[in-house]
């Protein structure tokens, strides 16, 4: 598969996140976690505020080499705040 064809699936798959799941916030020094309920199964999205690590989440996507950690779920919570949304420029590069 096309890198281009998969920003194009991840993204929409996001957007789904963001439209139909529920999200749970809970700050922690440097750390955000995201309780993420609402697909298949409940995962936890953790996001470094200063950008120390990519994002990781619980799903089987996120570590496959190709996504690094920007899964959908990863890549909706990216999308929620300004401060840390800067991260996404990673999925493109
Ligand atoms: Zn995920």
């Amino acid at each position: 598969m096309r890198a281009d064809q998969r920003d194009t699936r991840v993204l929409r798959a996001a957007r789904d996140v963001l439209a139909k799941y529920k999200f749970t916030r809970t700050d922690q020094g440097d750390e955000v976690r995201f309780d993420v309920t609402g697909g298949a199964q409940p995962y936890v999205v953790s996001i470094s505020r200063t950008w120390a690590h990519p994002p990781s989440c619980t799903c089987p996507d996120s570590d496959r080499p190709e996504v690094k950690g920007y899964c959908k779920h990863a890549i909706a919570m990216l999308t929620l705040d300004p401060e840390w949304s800067c991260q996404l420029l990673e999925v493109y590069l």
